[in-house]
C-alpha cells in the first residue's frame, strides 16, 4: 500500500464512509485504463458510497417497519388478480407517499392483502420513508396504552413523522368505543399529512358494525378514501390453492338447500 491509498483510507475511516477506501483503489485502475476524468472518478467512487449507504439505510427500515414476513411486489402473482394489475404498477413510482395519498385493499382472506401491503411498504423503504407496519388491534392496543399515560398526543405526534403506517385486518375484530376514537383519532392527524395503507376482509358498508357506530364509520371512510387508490382483490384463498378445500362449505349447502 502507497502512501497516498493510506492517506485515502485513513481519509474514508475518519469520514465514516468506509466505501470510499474500498473503491478507490479499485476505481483507480478502472479509470486510467478507460481515460476517466478526475470529476468522472471522483463521482463514481462517491457514487458507491451513496448507494452502499441507501441500501443499509432500507435494510434498516425495513428491519424496523416491523413486517410479518418481507413480501415484494416481484413475489405476488398478479394472474391471479389480473384486474388489479396496471393499479399495482402506477403506484411503484411512489408518488402516492409525497401525495400523502392513502391504499385500501379489499377482499377476503387469503387474496393477498397482506402480501401487497408489506410489498408497498418494503418499496417506501427502498424509496427512503420510515414505515411502520401493525394490525389494527395492535395499533389500538398501542394506542390505548399511550392513552392511560397521558402519552397519546406526543405518540399521534411521533407517528405522523412516519411517512407511511400500515394497518393491516380492519374488521376481523369489532372496536369498543373507546378504541374507534382512538382510531378516528390515528386516521384524523395523518390526513393530507402522511399516508396509510389499510387492509380490510370487509366491504366499506359493512364498517359501522366494525367501530359500532355508523357516523364514526363514514367520518373515517370519508377522511380515508378522499385520497386514497382502492384496491379490490377477488377470488379464492391463495392459501388453500391446490389444496382442494372449501372453506366454507356450510353456506354452500344452505345456498344448494334454498
Ligand atoms: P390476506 O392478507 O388477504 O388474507 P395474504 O396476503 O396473507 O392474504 O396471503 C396469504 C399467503 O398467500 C401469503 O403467504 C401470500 O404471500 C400468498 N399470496 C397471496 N396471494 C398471492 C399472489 N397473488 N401471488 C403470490 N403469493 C400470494
Ligand atoms: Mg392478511
Amino acid at each position: 500500500m502507497n502512501d497516498t491509498t493510506k492517506q485515502i483510507t485513513y481519509l474514508g475511516a475518519a469520514l465514516k464512509a468506509p466505501r470510499i477506501s474500498e473503491a478507490a483503489t479499485r476505481l483507480a485502475d478502472q479509470a486510467r485504463d478507460n481515460n476517466w476524468s478526475f470529476e468522472d472518478y471522483l463521482a463514481a467512487v462517491l457514487e458507491r458510497e451513496v448507494s452502499a449507504r441507501d441500501a443499509s439505510g432500507a435494510q434498516l427500515r425495513v428491519r424496523a417497519a416491523g413486517f410479518p414476513a418481507v413480501k415484494t411486489i416481484d413475489d405476488f402473482n398478479f394472474d391471479m388478480q389480473p384486474a388489479i394489475r396496471s393499479q399495482i404498477t402506477a403506484l411503484t413510482s411512489g408518488a402516492w407517499l409525497t401525495e400523502a395519498r392513502n391504499i385500501v385493499l379489499l377482499g377476503p382472506p387469503g387474496t393477498g392483502k397482506t402480501h401487497l401491503a408489506t410489498a408497498l411498504g418494503v418499496q417506501a423503504c427502498h424509496l427512503g420513508r420510515r414505515v411502520l407496519f401493525a394490525t389494527a388491534t395492535d395499533w389500538i392496543t398501542r394506542l390505548a396504552a399511550a392513552h392511560q399515560t397521558g402519552r397519546l398526543p406526543a405518540e399521534l405526534a411521533r407517528l405522523r413523522g412516519y411517512p407511511l403506517i400500515i394497518i393491516d385486518e380492519v374488521g376481523y375484530l369489532p372496536f369498543e368505543q373507546d378504541a374507534a376514537n382512538l382510531f378516528f383519532q390515528l386516521v384524523t392527524t395523518r390526513y393530507e399529512h402522511a399516508s396509510i395503507i389499510l387492509t380490510s376482509n370487509l366491504p366499506f358498508s359493512a364498517w359501522g358494525a366494525v367501530f359500532g357506530d355508523q357516523a364514526v364509520a363514514a367520518a373515517m371512510i370519508d377522511r380515508i378514501v378522499h385520497h386514497a387508490d382502492v384496491i379490490v382483490l377477488k377470488g379464492a384463498s391463495y392459501r388453500l390453492k391446490g389444496h382442494d378445500i372449501d372453506p366454507l362449505p356450510s353456506i354452500k349447502a344452505q345456498q344448494v338447500a334454498n
